[in-house]
């Protein structure tokens, strides 16, 4: 049988299949991306093959663009949106056009190729968390950049280029399609009820603990009631935080620790399986501070989108959401 389920923030219908046959063909293998140290520009060393850097860990203080770093966040190579730009409207009212203002990063975040964020220390996840926060910081002071979303694509399959561990950071001066369907559920939430709709999904979910796969004082990590895709898992301050930009130190860490925890779970339950990782924090509006709460989606890519997924927005999940939470909280 199957079963619809509407996401209770953006109203978005997912149709769960858990009765259909579940073949080996329906879940990609891991991804077989190899890219070559030697010419990787994302290596230490080769810090001439990227821009100039923007932030940098350099524990031991050597001097900028050169090696002897943990961390590097450099400009894109090829960006899709520039803070050079103008967002100048040419005023047509049908056809509308823009010019492509914002900024498009990319966080180096290791100097080591192999590394990953299973296997790298906790602090050095937090450190990348550390870092998108410094940038969001920095990159706010321009007032015409209204949000920023934060992505980071594990595997080939998941749409990486590179094996070298990086995520990039896009500040756009729009609020791009999916954040704003967020926001839109969020204040209807509110409107409705007078608080914040995520703040009421942490409090119900860890009453119910059905889809609840970790938690410390700090942190839920649960997978969603509607998840679009097969244990797809979000990363929840349990306190409400409208910006990820805002939190203190001691909430990347605990984020990090959680994220590593939940990639740990997915590793040994999937082999390793190419993902998609997404920080959505609130646009610069102060209008949204009491109804957006920042989380992070993790979204492992096991089964091809379907067309009716792509052609529709209504996604198929073979999953339930209570089934992917429990093998993940027994899969260490
Ligand atoms: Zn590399
Ligand atoms: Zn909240």
């Amino acid at each position: 049988v199957s079963e619809l389920r509407v996401d209770p923030i953006t109203g978005r219908w997912v149709i769960f299949t858990p009765d259909h046959t579940r073949r080996s063909t329906d879940f990609t293998p891991p991804s077989p991306l190899r890219s070559d140290p030697a010419s990787c520009p994302f290596c230490e060393g080769h810090e001439e093959l990227t821009g100039n850097e923007l932030l940098a860990w350099r524990p031991g203080g050597s001097e900028r663009n050169r090696p002897g770093w943990h961390l590097r966040v450099v400009p894109n190579r090829e960006p899709v949106l520039r803070v050079e730009s103008h967002l100048g409207s040419d005023g047509a009212l049908l056809f509308q056009r823009f010019g492509g203002l914002g900024a498009h990063e990319v966080i180096i975040e290791s100097a080591r190729h192999e590394d990953s964020w299973t296997t790298m220390t906790v602090e050095a996840v937090s450190r990348v968390l550390w870092a998108w926060r410094e940038r969001m910081r920095d990159l706010k002071r321009d007032v015409r950049l209204k949000s920023f979303v934060v992505l980071k694509n594990h595997g080939a399959l998941a749409g990486a280029r590179l094996d070298h561990p990086h995520s990039q950071l896009l500040a756009m001066p729009f609020v791009p399609p999916q954040l704003a369907e967020e926001l839109e559920g969020a204040e209807r939430q509110f409107k409705a009820k007078a608080h914040c709709v995520f703040c009421e999904i942490v409090q119900q979910e860890l009453q119910l603990n059905q889809r609840v796969i970790a938690s410390d004082d700090r942190m839920l990590t649960l997978a969603p009631f509607a998840s679009r895709l097969p244990f797809e898992s979000w990363v929840v301050p349990r306190e409400h935080a409208a910006r990820f930009e805002d939190g203190p130190d001691e909430l990347l860490e605990a984020a990090a620790k959680c994220i590593q925890d939940l990639l740990r779970r997915l590793d040994a339950t999937l082999l390793q399986p190419p993902f998609n990782v997404a920080l959505h924090s609130a646009p610069a509006s102060p209008d949204v501070d009491a109804l957006f709460h920042w989380h992070i989606e993790i979204l492992p890519r096991l089964t091809r989108v379907s067309g009716l997924g792509w052609g529709s927005g209504v996604f198929v999940n073979p999953v339930p959401p209570e089934e992917a939470a429990q093998v993940l909280r027994d899969a260490l």
